[in-house]
This record gives structure tokens, sequence and C-alpha cells, in this order.
């Protein structure tokens, strides 16, 4: 079986969740497996040896699981992306539009350091609205976006297309 394949298998489809008409990709069956978890991880390093990475930035709160796995096999920082008025200390934000209203996302700004590469994970990529919010508070703070790595990706809905302008490095391991 294939890392895709694996994943898929594995992966649990929810119906009508949170909201009536949404199939939510439950990625918490994944981690119940640590050797399917550090397949994941490896797989995702192995694809971004090539390029240099400072940080890892990861958007709550399921980018947090395999974010911080990633960060510390790279032995680099964890930056952590969250909704507005979850971080205590001096943060940067990002408002973006969403179907209905809008939404505000923020980092310590002090977490990030000018010039630096960063790897920005999420576990799905839908609309890549909130994986294009955390690139521009990365760009807002002189940093660079070297990559993005997500676990799985609707494609239908044209996520990659959004993000392109930051980089053309994005990793999705399993599509719909
Ligand atoms: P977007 O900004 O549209 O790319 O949405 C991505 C964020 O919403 C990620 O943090 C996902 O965890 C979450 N998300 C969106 N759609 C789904 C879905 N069908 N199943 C699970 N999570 C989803």
């Amino acid at each position: 079986m294939t890392l895709e394949q694996k994943i898929k298998s594995v992966i649990r489809d929810v119906e009508d969740f949170p909201k009536l008409g949404i199939l939510f990709k439950d990625i918490t069956p994944l981690m119940l497996d640590p050797q399917l978890s550090n397949e994941i991880a490896d797989t995702i390093l192995s694809e971004l040896k090539e390029i240099r990475i400072d940080a890892v930035c990861a958007i709550e709160s399921r980018g947090f699981l395999y974010g911080m796995l990633l960060a510390n096999k790279l032995n680099v920082p964890f930056i952590p992306v969250r909704k507005k008025g979850k971080l205590p200390g001096e943060t940067m934000e990002f408002t973006y539009e969403l179907e209905y209203g809008s939404s505000t996302v923020e980092v310590h700004l002090h977490d990030v350091k000018s010039g630096w590469n960063i790897l920005i994970h999420d576990d799905l990529l839908a609309t890549g609205g909130t994986a294009a919010a955390a690139a521009e508070i990365m760009h807002k703070l002189q940093a660079k976006v070297a990559a993005y790595a997500f676990i799985v990706e609707l494609t239908f809905l044209g996520g990659k297309e959004k993000l392109n302008s930051y980089t053309d490095k994005i990793l999705t391991l399993a599509k719909y």
C-alpha cells in the first residue's frame, strides 16, 4: 500500500460535521498509529530535504499535532498560528474573508526572525484561505514561505492556486 492509500484507509469521514453539508476529514485516527505518524512526518521531510527550513509554522489546532513533530525532527523552532485572542504576547495578525464573514489569525511576532525560511503546515488544505493568511503574516514579519505541507488536500476547492504566489513547493499527501 502507498502512503496515500494508508492515510485514506485510516482517516475517518464524518458527514455533516461540524455543520450540515460538510464532509469532515478526521485525522485523529492517524495519531493512534505511531509508525504511520512517523512515516507521514518522514515523507514530508524527505520531499523537502533540498530546502532550508528555519522554522515550522502550523495552524490551530489540528496543524499543531504534526507541526510540532516536524519541527522536532528538523530540530528547528515551532511557531503556532492561532485564532485572534489566544496568544498572550505581542502579536502580528491578518484578517481574511470566509464564505460568511471573516476570521483573524495571529502569531507571537517575536517568534519569527527576519529572513527566515518557513515551512507552513496544516492538517488539511481546503480553500487555502487560512494557509494564505499564515503566509501573509510571515511576509509582514519579513520571513519567506519555503514550502507548504498538508496531510490532506480537497483538490476540488482549488486551494493550491491560492497558495502558488507564496511558493511553488506545496506538498499534499492524500488527495481527494
Ligand atoms: P481553508 O482555509 O478553507 O483551506 O480551511 C482549512 C482549515 O479548515 C484547516 O485548518 C482544516 O483543518 C479545516 N477544514 C476545512 N475543511 C475541512 C474538512 N472537510 N475536514 C476537516 N477539516 C477541514
